[in-house]
């Protein structure tokens, strides 16, 4: 890591990568400006195999979110479709805080699991919610399966789940292609990304804030709504969702790891 190369390196490609984000909309100004030592770290003390992964994971959701604009119109989440700082930082803290554990001197197989199962949990949930959106029928929620609205915290659906292994397959054969997992490590990436985007979904219909539209009446996890500010209904006031994904992605790194171990 005294190499100056990579250093040069690093700063070459996060460059170019946050002007490409910025043209392209994947990320607001504040999310760029967040991604940028997220990206540094990860590169200069994972390697460029794991920045490689988490590059896969990027692209392939700003893609999928793309389309999904396109196709059923921005309206349909109502949140704002570009992601911003929370997000990075949701998404992440736990493969940073993996990848300073990386040169710490731990097994580098359990720690590229533990690497896997954080990027991929955040992978698995963020294509289930984009292929969630197109299932044509009402979600469930996941703790008591009755119907709910599209977009509730905690709502699932065939398509999220196909959504989120799709994911994970992409994620596994990347791993695969840059070398650094075998079959052990591939295993635990899908058996972890799995249960990571479930745990999200229960913190999601148990924890998570929700609140209630004073304008429209609609069940949203954004404290405001139609313009104004929304009602509480039910959850922990700080869990909100990007607090959910934190837990969620260490989890699923915590998950892998324990099967890497095994
Ligand atoms: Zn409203």
């Amino acid at each position: 890591m005294f190499n100056p190369i990579i250093h040069v390196e690093a700063a070459a490609v996060i460059l170019i990568l946050s002007l490409f984000s910025l043209r392209f909309k994947l990320l607001n100004k504040s999310g760029v400006l967040a991604s940028i030592p997220i990206g540094y770290i990860i590169y200069v003390f994972g390697g460029v195999e794991y920045f490689i992964l988490l590059l896969v994971f990027y692209l392939t959701s700003g893609m999928a979110t793309k389309l999904r604009v396109r196709q059923i119109g921005k309206e349909v989440m109502d949140k704002d479709w570009i992601r911003s700082w929370k997000n990075v930082v949701a998404n992440g803290t736990a493969a940073v805080m993996i990848s300073l554990l990386s040169v710490m001197g731990f097994d580098r197989g359990q720690i590229t699991a533990a690497y896997l199962g954080a990027v991929g949990t955040a992978f698995a949930d963020t294509l289930a919610t984009e292929v969630g959106l197109l299932y044509p029928r009402e979600p469930r929620l996941i703790t008591n399966m009755r119907k709910v609205v599209r977009g509730t915290p905690g709502a699932v659906s065939p398509y999220g789940y196909l959504g989120g292994i799709i994911a994970l397959l992409v994620l596994m054969l990347s791993s695969m292609v840059t070398g650094i997992a075998g079959l052990k490590i591939v295993i635990a990436t899908m058996i972890s990304g799995v249960l990571g985007m479930t745990i999200d979904s229960v913190l999601g219909a148990t924890i998570q804030s929700k609140y209630r539209c004073i304008v429209c009446g609609k069940l949203t996890e954004n404290k405001v709504h139609c313009g104004r500010a929304a009602e509480k209904v039910e959850g922990i006031s700080f869990i909100d969702t990007h607090i959910v994904n934190l837990i969620s992605t260490i989890s699923g790194a915590v998950i892998a790891y324990l099967i890497a171990s095994t």
